[in-house]
């Protein structure tokens, strides 16, 4: 089963299955993104380029700050929930992610 998703609103919101699922006003522990030195960033994304469905997570590319150094960068894959039986499900907000991927 596909399911649709977009960004809205030049980038502040990942719609999922036609309705707004994820805004630019989350903060998101992140290990491992690339973005500055932190162990585990804090990063608020200020604007959202992508998203995609890969398997049933779906991911968001999206340019980000890291509110504990001020650090700035992309992230092109960073999963923010799932999709489960046909509903977004977004991950605890406190559960440190991983990006994704992209070569390789
Ligand atoms: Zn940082």
């Amino acid at each position: 089963m596909t399911v649709p998703v977009r960004t809205l609103d030049d980038g502040a919101w990942i719609s999922v299955n036609n309705a707004r699922a994820v805004s630019n006003s989350e903060v998101w522990p992140v290990s491992g993104a690339g973005v500055c030195d932190c162990e585990v960033a804090h990063l608020l994304p200020e604007s959202f380029y992508d998203v995609s469905v890969g398997r049933d997570a779906v991911a968001v590319g999206a340019i980000v700050q890291c509110i504990d150094c001020g650090g700035h960068g992309t992230i092109d894959a960073l999963p923010v929930g799932r999709v489960v039986d046909g509903e977004f499900r977004e991950f605890d907000p406190g559960a440190v992610r991983r990006p994704r991927a992209t070569d390789g």
